[in-house]
This record gives structure tokens, C-alpha cells and sequence, in this order.
């Protein structure tokens, strides 16, 4: 009868999965897509504690406990460190999988080995190889983009570094499989650790040649090995949920990675090996160009004569946390009979749908967010594109230059638009560490200065002058 019961709450917590995902899509749906992914997770924790095998109540409760204590505080993260946050949420996975694999081993090994079969200790083997690379890999990727000060930012590479790093992979496989071959033989229990060991230390070399701005991608990538990670431990377990539930994050997390790796026009191996951001390809343009600085008066009154504003926000408005004020900024220029809409680059920002975030949190209706594809067709008819703390998602110079490290991302054609305002605080480069070309066009103005402040000076222009026309 519980058997029954159990196995029929965990359909019913995959169905949920399913439909949270799916829900996730579209921003009307996406709180339900939340409360979905919640009462899943519930209904699978709960159908598993009434299992009968479970005697050890008590420890149940303190991993409960223990969850809510490390899990409380990480909910309440910025949103800006909401990368590092899903890094380490993969970490504890990953280290979950790894240690219920190395427990399942040892244990049975002790009962005499006999459950010990060649498709359970191919489970095993996956699910700690996958485990603890994951756990490593995903802590490196957290430090990096907390900017810890000990784990260096920039790519670390070294000759021979993919070599290495696959001939240790050969390695830990190697032993993996003489272990499925012979998992009681007497030098068995002395290699198992050498396996963990080795998985360890890739998921560290993984991630070295990583620049810290390209971890939202490998994030992601981790996270499907997090998920493979949990679908091996279905099979050890004999747990159809994390079996269904694992290859929902693992496929999840893939796809994901490709959908970041095709809007920034880069493949799988060019984020893992191609130490983005330490060589600088393209040719700086900055040299003898100059900047037009424009004054808080000049831009807003273009703003308000103009009919159709583009407003196309970045990673510094993330940094700037400027969105409420944009917010205010559009009210001002809607109260003028303005046309305001939003330019949504798939990966302006630090982490997929940043931008979308954001702007949802400042309440912007999602009707004004525009995608990329089909705001690009309106960007001649555009009176003013305002850019905020975006940088390579408008850089023209991705269309034309092979040389450069951005060659081919399809970005927003802000240089269409009539009249270019760009606000940033410096000469600095964006992301891909190369000049802006849009910057120094004729019809681009600079209004240097943090992304909160000058809004809110815009906006503040605005409402003393309070004409309405
Ligand atoms: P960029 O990183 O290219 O540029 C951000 C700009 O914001 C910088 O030029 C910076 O200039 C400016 N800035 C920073 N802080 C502030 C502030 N407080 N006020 C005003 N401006 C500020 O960002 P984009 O969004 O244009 O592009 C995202 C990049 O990140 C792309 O190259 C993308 O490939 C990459 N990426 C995105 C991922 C995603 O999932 N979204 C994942 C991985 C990588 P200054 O310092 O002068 O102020």
C-alpha cells in the first residue's frame, strides 16, 4: 500500500517538475512555475520519508535542519549574486551524489559485495566521478564569481593544460572501470578513494582556464552534470524520482548552456578551453577616437521630444542597480505620449534572463520588453536608443570583424537608431575586454557617470521641467 503511494505521489512530483519548468517560459507564468518546483521538491521529500525502509528518522530531521540553516541565508543573496548562488547549490548536489555513491559502496561491500553488480557499480562510479567533479568545479566557480581574492579572476592556463586535464580524466576512468570489473577485489576499497580524489582535483583543473565572466555558462554546464550526477544515484538507489527529476536538471542545464553559447556565438569547447578574456584579439579601437560627452539637459530634452525611445539595458545596470530609477524614467517619458520600449539581449547581463529580472522587480510591464529579433527591425525608426551599462550586446563590430573575440553574437542595432545616448562610467571595455565602436559614432552621446545616478539626474531634468507636450 505505502509502495503504491509512493510510487504514485512521485508521478505526480515529475508531472510537477515538468509543468514548473515549462511555466518558467513565459513571466506570466513563472511564480507558478515556482510554487509547482516547491510543492514537487515537498511531495518528493515527503514521499520518501514514509518509505518503511527508513529507520533513521532523526538524522532525516537534522538534514532538514541543516538544510534550512545553510539554504535560509543563501535565499536572501542579491540578485546580482544570484550566479555564485546557483554554483553552490550545484556544489551541495554534487557533493550529495558523491557521498551516498562512496556510503552505497562501502556499505554493500560490507554486507559481502554481492549486491555489488556491474551495472550498480557503473552507477556508483558515474554518480562519484560526476559528484565530486561537480562539487569542486562548481565551488571554483563560485569563488571566481564572488571575485574571491585568492582564486585568480582571469583565465589560468598552462602548455599541456588540456592534456592534463583529459589524461586525468583517463586516469580516474581507468581505475573506474577495474573497479566495475573487481568491486571486492582486496585492493578495491584502497582505489575507490583514488577515484574520488581524482574527481576532486578535475573539477578544479575544469575550471582554472575559466575567466570568471564566462562561469555563468560553465554554471550551467555543471549544473547538468549535477543532474546526470542525480540520475546515477536513482539507479543505485533504485529512485525512479531522481532517476526522471535528475535527467529534467541534466537536460535542463544543457540546454540552457546552449542557448548562452549560441547568443554569444561561442561553442561548448571555446568556453571550456578558449580562456576567454585573457588575450585581447581585437584591435582597439579607442586610439585617437573620441567621445562626445552630452549634458543631462541636452538628453532629456531629446528624450521627450522624441517618439519611440529604445532603452537597452546591461550588466552595469545590474551593477548600478538602476532599474527602479529607469522605471521612473519611463513613467516620465510614457506621461509625454513617449514610446518607451525595452531591447532584451539574451545574454546582456551576467546570467540568462538578468535583464528580465530586473526589470520585473522595478514592475516594468513585460509587454515593453522587447527580444533582440524582434526589436532589431524597429531600431531605424528609432528616435533615441538609450543604452544603460550595456557594452558588447551592441557592439557593432560583431558583425563585421573576424578578429574580434565577439565576432558573429548577434547584437542589438542600437547604431540604427537616430540619436545613441550610452551611459557608463568610464573608458573601460565591457566583458570581452574590447572597445565599443557604437561609442565613437557620430550620432553617439556619452553621459559618463554610474547608471542609478544618471538616470535619476534624467529623471529629476524631467520632472522640474515638468512640460508636458
Ligand atoms: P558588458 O559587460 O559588455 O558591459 C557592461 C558595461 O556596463 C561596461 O562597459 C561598464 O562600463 C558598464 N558599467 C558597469 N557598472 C556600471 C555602473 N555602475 N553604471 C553604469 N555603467 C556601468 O555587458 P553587456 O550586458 O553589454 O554584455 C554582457 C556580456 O556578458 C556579453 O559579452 C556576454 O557574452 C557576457 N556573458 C553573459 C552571460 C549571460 O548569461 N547574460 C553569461 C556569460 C557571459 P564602465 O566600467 O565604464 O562603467
Amino acid at each position: 500500500m505505502t509502495h503504491s503511494l509512493v510510487q504514485f505521489t512521485y508521478v505526480v512530483a515529475t508531472a510537477l517538475f515538468v509543468f514548473s519548468l515549462h511555466w518558467m517560459n513565459d513571466p506570466k507564468t513563472a511564480r507558478r512555475g515556482v510554487f509547482a518546483g516547491v510543492a514537487a521538491m515537498l511531495l518528493a521529500v515527503i514521499a520518501t520519508w514514509i518509505q518503511p525502509e527508513v529507520v533513521h528518522h532523526g538524522w532525516i530531521i537534522v538534514a532538514i535542519i541543516a538544510g534550512f540553516v545553510v539554504g535560509i541565508p543563501l535565499s536572501m543573496v542579491p540578485l546580482t549574486a544570484v550566479p555564485q548562488r546557483t554554483a553552490l547549490s550545484h556544489a551541495f548536489g554534487g557533493l550529495a551524489a558523491g557521498l551516498v555513491g562512496t556510503a552505497k559502496y562501502y556499505l554493500w561491500l560490507g554486507e559481502g559485495g554481492a549486491e555489488l553488480t556491474a551495472f550498480r557499480m557503473t552507477a556508483i562510479i558515474a554518480e562519484i566521478l560526476l559528484g565530486f567533479l561537480t562539487f569542486t568545479g562548481s565551488l571554483m566557480a563560485a569563488g571566481k564569481l564572488q571575485e574571491l581574492k585568492w582564486i585568480p579572476q582571469r583565465p589560468v592556463t598552462y602548455p599541456g593544460q588540456n592534456v592534463t586535464n583529459i589524461g586525468l580524466l583517463i586516469v580516474a576512468a581507468v581505475i573506474g572501470i577495474m573497479l566495475i570489473v573487481s568491486p571486492t577485489a582486496a585492493w578495491a576499497p584502497k582505489l575507490f578513494p583514488v577515484v574520488i580524489g581524482l574527481a576532486l582535483v578535475f573539477g578544479v583543473l575544469l575550471i582554472i582556464p575559466i575567466g570568471g565572466a564566462d562561469m555563468p555558462t560553465v554554471i550551467s554546464i555543471l549544473n547538468s552534470y549535477a543532474g546526470l550526477s542525480a540520475v546515477a544515484m536513482g539507479f543505485v538507489l533504485d529512485n525512479k524520482l531522481l532517476i526522471t527529476a535528475g535527467a529534467l536538471d541534466g537536460s535542463s542545464g544543457l540546454i540552457l548552456s546552449i542557448i548562452m553559447c549560441r547568443a554569444m556565438n561561442r561553442s561548448f569547447a571555446n568556453v571550456l578551453f578558449g580562456a576567454f578574456g585573457q588575450v585581447q584579439t581585437a584591435k582597439q579601437l579607442g586610439e585617437g577616437k573620441v567621445y562626445k560627452p552630452e549634458t543631462i539637459e541636452g538628453a532629456s530634452q531629446v528624450l521627450e521630444q522624441a517618439n519611440l525611445v529604445v532603452i537597452i539595458p546591461g550588466y552595469g545596470m545590474a551593477v548600478a542597480q538602476a532599474q527602479h530609477k529607469v522605471r521612473e524614467l519611463y513613467d516620465q517619458l510614457k506621461k509625454r505620449g513617449v514610446t518607451v520600449k525595452f531591447a532584451i539581449h539574451p545574454v546582456a547581463g551576467r546570467m540568462p534572463g538578468h535583464m528580465n529580472v530586473l526589470l520585473a522587480e522595478a514592475d516594468i510591464p513585460y509587454t515593453d520588453l522587447v527580444e533582440m529579433g524582434d526589436i532589431n527591425p524597429d531600431m531605424p525608426q528609432c528616435d533615441v536608443a538609450l543604452v544603460v551599462g550595456a557594452n558588447d550586446v551592441v557592439n557593432p563590430v560583431a558583425r563585421y570583424d573576424k578578429t574580434s573575440p565577439i565576432y558573429g553574437m548577434p547584437i542589438i542595432d542600437a547604431d540604427k537608431a537616430k540619436t545613441v545616448y550610452a551611459i557608463k562610467r568610464s573608458k573601460n571595455p565591457g566583458f570581452a575586454g574590447i572597445d565599443n565602436e557604437l561609442y565613437f559614432s557620430d550620432k553617439t552621446w556619452m553621459l559618463f557617470g554610474d547608471a542609478k545616478k544618471v538616470i535619476g539626474d534624467l529623471v529629476k531634468q524631467l520632472t522640474d521641467s515638468g512640460g508636458i507636450h
